[in-house]
C-alpha cells in the first residue's frame, strides 16, 4: 500500500509534533503525516522533568542561550534569533498552556504535568488534520526522482518534503551515513561521577559551591555540587559531564578531579585565612565548627582528612597541617571510576555533523527536501529545559522554511 502525503516527519517526539503542528498552521492544505514507530507517541515528552516536563528556560538573549549548549553553541546562534524561549513561551500560551518560571530559571507547566504539554500537541494535531500513524518503524528512505520514499516494515510512503525527527536513533543515523551524511559517534552526556573516597562515604545530601576541575584536561566549572550515596552530582559536575562528554568518554570514565570546596578562594588565600583564624580563636576545636561557607559534616570531614584529629585546638595547629588543610579545602583530588545516570535524565551527544546543516532552514546540504530537527543532529545541552528548546526552535525553523 502506497501512501501519499505532501510531507512526512518520522519521529513523534517533541521535535516531530512541534515542526508538524507548525506546518499545518502555516499550510493548512499540505497533507502532513508523523510516522512514529512505538505504539504511542511523545514518551519523553511524558517522563521528562520527572512528569512535569521541563520545556525551556528563562534565558531570553539568543547569545546567552547559546551558552548552554556545549554541541551546537555556534550554529544555534541564528536559529535562536529566529525562535527563542520568549517565543516559546508565546507559543504555549496561544495554545492554552501556560508556563512558570522556577527560582532557578527552569520552566514548566503551570499543570506541573507533561500530560498538559501532550494534551495540547494531540489537540493540535487533530484539529490541524494532521495523521498520526504509530507503529510505523521507518526501515529505509530513498530519493527518486525529487520524490522521497520512506519503507516501514509494512508500508511505503511517498511524500515531496522528508523532516527526520528520530532524536537519537542509531538506525536512522546508519540510513542518512548510506545517503553520504557525516555521523558524529553518538557518546552519553549529563551523568553523575562516582566516587568512592572516605572524605564523602558518610555526607550523602551535602552540598557545597565549588568549583572542579579534571585532571589533565581544560575541563572546569562552578556551581552547587551535591554528595551522592555513589560519589558527586550537582550542576557543576553535571555541566562538566555534558562539556566532557567526548573527553571523559575516551578517558573511559576513569579520571581525577580536583574540588575547591572554598569556589573562588585559592590556596594561598586559604593558607592565610586559616593562620588568621587560628590567631583569633586559639582556644576552640577546630574540627567543631566551619569558619567557611562549607557545613560543619563536610568541614570536619575535611579537618580529619588534613591529619587534624577531632580534638585539636586551632593554636595546636602545625604550620604542615595547616598546609594540608588548606590544600584539602581548596585542591581536594579525587578519583572518578565511572558514571551513573542523572535522575534517569540524559541525552547522546552526536549525531548528524552540523557542518552538513544549512541552519537557515535545518535542509540538508546534501538532499534537496531533506529537514531534520531535535536531537538527531549533533546538538546537546545542559540540564534544564535547553535540550526541548532545541527541538522547539529547530521545528519552528524546518516549518518556516517549508
Ligand atoms: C528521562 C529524561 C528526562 C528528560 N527531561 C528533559 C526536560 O525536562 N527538559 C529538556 O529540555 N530535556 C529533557 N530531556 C531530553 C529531551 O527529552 C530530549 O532532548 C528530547 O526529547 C529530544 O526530542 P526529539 O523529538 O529530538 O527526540 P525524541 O524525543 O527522542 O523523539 C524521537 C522519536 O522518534 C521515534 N523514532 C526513532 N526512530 C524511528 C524510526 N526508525 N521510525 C519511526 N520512528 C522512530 C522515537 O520512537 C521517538 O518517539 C530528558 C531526557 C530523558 C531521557
Amino acid at each position: 500500500m502506497n501512501q501519499n502525503f505532501d510531507i512526512i516527519i518520522v519521529g513523534g517526539g517533541a521535535a516531530g509534533f512541534f515542526t508538524a503542528i507548525n506546518i499545518a498552521e502555516k499550510n493548512p492544505k499540505l497533507k502532513i503525516a508523523i510516522l512514529e514507530r512505538a505504539a504511542d507517541v511523545l514518551q519523553k515528552v511524558r517522563i521528562s522533568g520527572g512528569g512535569r516536563c521541563n520545556v525551556t528556560h528563562a534565558c531570553f538573549e539568543p547569545n546567552e542561550l547559546v551558552k548552554f549548549y556545549p554541541r551546537g553553541e555556534k550554529e544555534l546562534r541564528g536559529p535562536f534569533h529566529q525562535f527563542c524561549s520568549g517565543d516559546t513561551i508565546e507559543w504555549f500560551e496561544k495554545h492554552g498552556v501556560e508556563l512558570k518560571i522556577e527560582e532557578d530559571g527552569r520552566m514548566f507547566p503551570v499543570s506541573n504535568s507533561s500530560q498538559t504539554i501532550i494534551d495540547c500537541f494531540l489537540k493540535a494535531t487533530q484539529k490541524l488534520g494532521v495523521q498520526v500513524l504509530t507503529g510505523q518503524s521507518v526501515q529505509s528512505i530513498f530519493k527518486k526522482d525529487s520524490i522521497w520514499k520512506i519503507d516501514t516494515r509494512n508500508h511505503q510512503f511517498i511524500c515531496e518534503k522528508l523532516v527526520l525527527a528520530t532524536g537519537s536513533n542509531p538506525k536512522i543515523w546508519d540510513m542518512l551515513q548510506q545517503q553520504g551524511h557525516a555521523i558524529i559517534a553518538p557518546v552519553p552526556s549529563l551523568f553523575t561521577f562516582n566516587i568512592k573516597d572516605s572524605r564523602i562515604k558518610e555526607l550523602p545530601g551535602v552540598s557545597a559551591q565549588v568549583s572542579v576541575k579534571v585532571k589533565d584536561s581544560k575541563l572546569a566549572s562552578t556551581g552547587p555540587l551535591l554528595i551522592t550515596h555513589w560519589g558527586m552530582s550537582g550542576p557543576a559536575i553535571l555541566k562538566l559531564s555534558a562539556w566532557g562528554a567526548r573527553i571523559l568518554h575516551d578517558k573511559n570514565y576513569q579520571f581525577s578531579i580536583f574540588v575547591n570546596w572554598l569556589n573562588d578562594i585559592d590556596l594561598e588565600e586559604a593558607e592565610q585565612l586559616l593562620k588568621e583564624i587560628k590567631q583569633e580563636q586559639p582556644k576552640k576545636t577546630v574540627a567543631k565548627k566551619s569558619p567557611f561557607e562549607i557545613t560543619n559534616r563536610l568541614w570536619e570531614s575535611l579537618v580529619l582528612a588534613s591529619g587534624i584529629s577531632s580534638e585539636t585546638k586551632w593554636a595546636d595547629l602545625s604550620k604542615i597541617q595547616i598546609q594540608n588543610l588548606a590544600r584539602q579545602l581548596t585542591n581536594a583530588t579525587f578519583q572518578v571510576n565511572g558514571k551513573s545516570t542523572f535522575k534517569e535524565e540524559f541525552v547522546t551527544a552526536g549525531g548528524i555533523n552540523l557542518k552538513e546543516i544549512n541552519f537557515k532552514t535545518m535542509e540538508s546540504k546534501l538532499h534537496k527536501n531533506l529537514y531534520f530537527a531535535g536531537e538527531i543532529m549533533n546538538i546537546d545541552a545542559i540540564t534544564g529545559g535547553f535540550n526541548f528548546q532545541n527541538a522547539w526552535t529547530s521545528g519552528f525553523i524546518v516549518a518556516n522554511a517549508i
